[in-house]
Formats: structure tokens, sequence, C-alpha cells
């Protein structure tokens, strides 16, 4: 029986990622041996001196409602990160804290896009852009790469792309999933093209800011022309390991900001308050206090790389930042693998997970069908052991 649910939740798509993480937890409650390579959530605790933070707000009886936009000191220190980090000049007034990254894009969507807009996704792209675009009644427009030039688009590419209709890019760098870093250079080039099409706004996810390996990586609003028309989205999960904290936050024009506010005044109000009190903590910290998970993600991104290369079919480059690998895996289309055909990402993600217990993402979530996409974020035991049995799969 079909039930009366809105046109609105009927044509939006399922999260592929905490889809995955689900059937993954599902299967291991079941009692199957399932290593989970699906999520993206760092397998470190929380620091303690956050968490400090956190148990101090407790006893101090932090438990009234927040401001809508965020806590006044916490808007200061968020001023005061993307000074140092991103030499980018905010003041409080275009701060917006929200329950994760993930509430600041949907509000920045929601107060910026009209039905019928275009919104240019650089793709490989997170799984929820498309799907916070559809939510707007947007059109979202996939602006393809491939993995021999590490996923990066080109200013060419940017401006086939563009039409009239065209109002934002969602631009994620280092990406998710592909772990890309565009360079200063790259951004800059990619901003002479915006520069001749004022009516596009540039919402510029930062969120994995913190882990890279090499490349810094830099931020859209530091480009002069840019600043009044981007949108710079960070949050605490990924640096701080504080997923489930939810506490996001955007930089942006004042009259944007207002209008998130308004916009999340109606839907959840302010976040959490006493995440938003260790987030305090946590944003005024020097980065070198985390840098010891970055460090170790490095340490498995080689170990996974090392592993991966050695399974014939896999197609790898290096990625720069974050924590996945996402392999083109386009070799065994066509082939049958245990019985099964293999015509695509979706089953070639399937198969991991059925025959060998291992769960990943497909990179058709991402919008780059040749792909799958594994999280190093995980203990070296479990990505060996979830290596070992692909490997067996597939020889
Ligand atoms: N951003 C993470 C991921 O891509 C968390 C899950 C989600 O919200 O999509 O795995």
């Amino acid at each position: 029986m079909s039930h009366p649910l809105s046109d609105r939740i009927n044509s939006l798509p399922v999260s592929q990622t905490l889809a995955m993480a689900a059937k993954a937890r599902e299967l291991k409650t079941a009692g199957k041996d399932i290593i989970s390579l699906s999520l993206g959530e760092p397998d470190f605790n929380t620091p303690d001196f956050i968490k400090d933070a956190a148990i101090e707000a407790i006893n101090q009886d932090y438990n009234s409602y927040t401001p809508v936009d965020g806590y006044v000191e916490l808007k200061e220190a968020i001023c005061v990160k993307f000074k140092r980090d991103n030499n980018l000049d905010y003041n409080p007034k275009q701060i917006v804290v929200s329950t994760g990254a993930k509430q600041s894009i949907a509000n920045i969507a929601q107060v910026l896009l009209n039905p019928g807009d275009d919104v240019l996704l650089p793709a490989p792209y997170w799984v929820s852009y498309s799907a916070i675009a559809t939510l707007c009644e947007a059109n979202y427009i996939e602006i393809p790469s491939t993995i021999e030039t590490d996923f990066k688009i080109t200013p060419a590419q940017l401006e086939a792309a563009i039409t009239p209709r065209t109002k934002m890019i969602f631009f994620n760098s280092p990406n998710n999933p592909s772990g890309t870093i565009y360079t200063e250079a790259e951004y800059k080039a990619l901003a002479v093209v915006l520069e001749k099409h004022p009516q596009i706004f540039i919402l510029s996810d930062e969120i994995y800011e913190h882990i890279n390996y090499g490349t810094k990586p830099f931020s859209f609003a530091a480009i002069e022309n840019m600043y009044d028309r981007t949108i710079t989205v960070n949050g605490l999960a990924k640096a701080f390991a504080m997923t489930g904290w939810r506490v996001g936050y955007i930089g942006a024009p004042e009259w944007i900001a207002k209008a998130c506010t308004k916009m999340q005044g109606q839907i959840t109000s302010g976040t959490n308050c006493i995440a938003q009190r260790a987030a305090i903590t946590a944003v005024l910290a020097n980065p070198s206090k985390v840098k010891f998970m970055v460090d170790e993600f490095k340490n498995r991104r080689e170990m996974v790389l090392n592993l991966l290369g050695e399974i014939d079919g896999f197609k790898l480059n290096i990625p720069d930042g974050a924590f996945y690998v996402f392999p083109d895996i386009s070799a065994f289309f066509g082939k049958i693998i245990k019985g099964k055909s293999i015509n695509n990402a979706n089953d070639f993600s399937m198969l991991l997970l059925e025959e060998a217990n291992v769960a990943t993402v497909t990179g058709e979530a991402f919008g780059a069908p040749n792909c799958v996409r594994l999280s190093y974020a995980a203990s070296v035991e479990q990505l060996q052991e979830a290596i070992k049995r692909i490997k067996k799969l597939l020889s």
C-alpha cells in the first residue's frame, strides 16, 4: 500500500552513506562479521580537553535555549579561527552556528535557491548536495571529472556548464569522496570564470580542511571579488572527532547569515547548548592539538593505497586529504564474480558487502559511477582484514 506522502519526500533519495552504514550495523547485529568502511567518521574519541569543557558546561547549568545563530562567545571564537586558519575577516554577525555542517548547507540552499535554479556540482560530490538541491526544486548540473585528472574540474568545464539560470556552485576541497585538494592557483583560475558571472554564489564546504597531507587547503572567500558571494561552511565533526555532537557553522555576507538564522529559527532553533560550549574550546584550540589524528590517517592512507594497489582492476590516485580512497573499479564491469553480474558500481559495492562482508559506498551516490568509496577512518587491523577479504574475493 502506498502512503500519502508528499511529492517532496517521495522525490528525495535516501542518503547512501547513512543507508550503507545502517545496513552494515543491521548485518552486524544479526551476527555477520561486517567491516564497515562506509561512513566518513573518525574512529578516535573526542579529545579530553573538549569533553572536559562539555562536562563543565553541564555543571555550570547550561540548559536553556541558545540564541538561534549560536552563543556570541562561540561566534567570536569562530571569527578568530577564520582569521587564524584561513585569513578571512568575519564578524560575529556573519556567523551562524547550526546542528552540523549538513544543516548549514541545507539552510544556505533554502535561503538562496528558487525552483528552477541551476546548481553546479563538480563531480564527485558529497551525496547530500544533490538531494538538498532537489529539496529546493532546483536542478543540479554535474561537472564530471575522472581519476586521471585527480578528480579536478577545469575552468573551461566550469565556463561551459554555466547558464543564465545558474545560481550556485557547491565546491568542496578537500573533497568527499575523492580527497582531492585544489591548490590556490586552481581556485584562482576557477574564480576568473566566476567573476564573469556575478549572479553565481559559491558554497565553499571546507569541513575536511584540517585533514590534509601536504597541499594546504585554500578558501574561496580569500579571493578578492569572491568574498561577497561566498558562504564558507565548516564544522567540528571531522577535525575534532565530534561527529555526534552536531556542530557546524558558516561565515557569510551578513544578509545571508540573517536569512539562515530566520530559516533555522523556524526549523530547529539554536544548536545544543553543551555542544556549543565545548565547541568554543575546540575551535580556539591550536590545530596542532589534533594533528596526531591527521598523522595516523596519513599512515593508514599509505597502507591502504599499497594494499589496494596489489589488487588487479583497482585504479587508484593519491588523495591529498580527507580519509577516503575512491578507486575506479570499472575494470570489473561486465564480469561475473561469485555468480553475480557486475555491471556498475552499485553491483560492485553490493558484491563486496555480500561476499566479502565489507561495507563501502557506491560511486553512483557521488555522481561518479565508475568508483567506490572506502573510508580509512577505521583501525589498521580492520583495514588490513577488509582489503585481504576484497583481494581474496576478486582474485
Ligand atoms: N559526511 C560523512 C560521509 O560522507 C557522514 C555521513 C553523511 O552525513 O553523509 O560519510
